[in-house]
């Protein structure tokens, strides 16, 4: 298999959730597996996990699992009929005081906030932008709106406003729960749906930290960027995650179609700046599924994202609900190796300017500068947390980060960041041993072979978090 640097996402569902066709869609590289809390009930995602984990283990990868939360989707109500057709030109009225089923003329609404949220001349879009209403008035709980754009309304489909506005909180009562039950499974990852603010990060940090107490896990926190809100509380909400989601399907809703391109580019720019990994979700395949092969179209949107510098490319619906979830694993890992032999390094432009005040921060920087400009074959860290990789991964380079850790939690972290290929291993406290133990793991795996030069960080003392305070460069023996 080709060498590659960019992490795949997948989500599991019905389509993937063969033991077997799991096994081989790991061994095919997918590298963090999500589990989408919007469908299925506790003990599904308890399943889903166990599955998984299982899979991983016959496929001999670590791959991280990510708790996706649900998020206040803003949604309509049902239909007497399952769904009805709206043509443009007729009124439609969105009622949340409304029980009874909805019909041609209106239908009522999960989310009762709507007829504050909004005033005439919004634009409400409805099933992913395939239906617009134009707001005419609002009278008490019913919204009065026109259709501008018109098709089919099925039950419980969701409501963007365009511009954004509307003031439902990021965590309801189910995500809550749903906390719990990711944190039962040590969920190495939970994705927090339309955060609005650093806040609302700060809260599902909170809620996971109690919840993982007693097994003493914290799972990394994901921002999915997807409201309008969001993009002016950008670097706080970065400031407060460890990664974020370029969640390109509701926010594409949101800020129209067109931004979208731009914002990815600058929300994986920042990212990056800010120590933290980035994922690009949303139709990067989504003909696959139903054809066995991508549109040229979507081999270049996987291919910029990649260039763009995305740690992880994520694939939704292609793999939980397609025709051809292998395929497209094989499809996008392909797309992301050839992509990424045309990645330009720029180390010394990125360096010059950079100043530091950690000293682990130094070693990780002056290891890839060193590893660079010597040409060596691998970057090495011994490391705890994870974090001397996950610097070394800010910028690029084409040799590969080899991260190996003692801790199989680090290990799963570390399967989302962009060129680090985690390692589980046991290792000597005394340093000249474990650099030792080191290279034979290196050359055990044939990463490097008698003659190559290698760079390698590590702490003294050896296994404290955030000890690194050395680095070596090695011949191998
Ligand atoms: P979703 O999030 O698939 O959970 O809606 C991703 C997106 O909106 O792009
Ligand atoms: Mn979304």
């Amino acid at each position: 298999m080709a060498r590659r640097a960019t992490k795949i996402v997948a989500t599991l569902g019905p389509a993937s959730s063969d033991p077997q066709l799991l096994e081989q869609m790991i061994r095919a590289g997918v590298n963090v597996v999500r589990l989408n809390f919007s469908h299925g009930k506790a003990q599904d995602h308890i399943d889903r996990a166990t599955l998984v984990r299982q899979a991983a283990q016959r496929a001999g990868r670590e791959v991280a699992i990510m708790a996706d939360l649900q998020g206040p989707k803003i949604r309509v109500g049902k239909f007497a009929e399952g769904k009805v057709q709206l043509a443009p030109g007729e009124k439609f009225v969105l009622d949340a005081a409304r029980t009874a089923p909805g019909d041609l003329h209106g239908v009522g609404l999960d989310y009762k906030e709507l007829p504050r949220d909004v005033k005439p001349g919004d634009l409400l879009l409805l099933n992913d932008g395939l239906i617009v209403l134009t707001v005419d008035r609002v009278a008490g709980e019913q919204v009065h709106t026109t259709v501008k754009l018109g098709g089919e309304l099925s039950n419980n489909k969701g409501i963007n406003k365009l511009g954004g506005g509307l003031t439902a909180p990021a965590l309801t009562a189910k995500d809550m729960e749903d906390i719990r039950t990711a944190m039962s499974f040590q969920a190495d990852y939970v994705a927090v749906s339309f955060p609005k603010n650093a806040t609302d990060m700060e809260m599902a940090r909170q809620l996971c930290n109690v919840a993982g107490a007693e097994a003493r896990h914290k799972p990394g926190l994901i921002a999915k960027i997807e409201r309008a809100e969001a993009i002016p509380n950008l670097e706080s909400i970065l400031k407060a995650s460890d990664g974020i989601m370029v969640a390109r399907g509701d926010l594409a809703v949101e800020v129209g179609n067109a931004a979208v391109p731009a914002l990815q580019k600058r929300m994986i720019r920042l990212a990056r700046e800010h120590d933290k990994f980035v994922i690009t979700a949303t139709q990067m395949m989504e003909s696959m599924i139903t054809n066995p092969v991508p549109t040229r179209a979507e081999v270049s949107d996987v291919a910029n994202a990649v260039l763009d510098g995305t740690d992880a490319v994520m694939l939704s619906a292609e793999t939980a609900a397609g025709k051809y979830p292998l395929e497209t694993i094989v499809e996008m890992a392909n797309i992301c190796s050839e992509a990424e032999k045309a990645e330009d390094v720029r180390l010394d432009a990125d360096f010059s300017g950079m100043s530091f005040s950690r000293i682990d921060q130094s070693i990780a920087i002056g290891a890839l500068f060193t590893a660079h400009h010597l040409g060596c074959k691998a970057i090495v860290a011994l490391t705890d947390s994870g974090s001397t990789a996950l610097w070394m991964s800010r910028h690029r380079i084409h040799i590969p980060i080899y991260a190996l850790t003692t801790k199989l939690v680090t290990q799963r972290r570390m399967a989302m960041y962009r060129n680090v290929r985690p390692l589980l291993v046991d290792q000597s406290a005394e340093r000249d041993t474990a650099l030792a133990e080191a290279e034979a793991h290196l050359k055990k795996r044939g990463i490097v072979t008698s003659g190559d030069i290698y760079v390698i960080t590590c702490g003294e003392p050896m296994g404290a978090p955030g000890g690194t305070n050395m680095l070596k460069i090695c011949r191998a023996v």
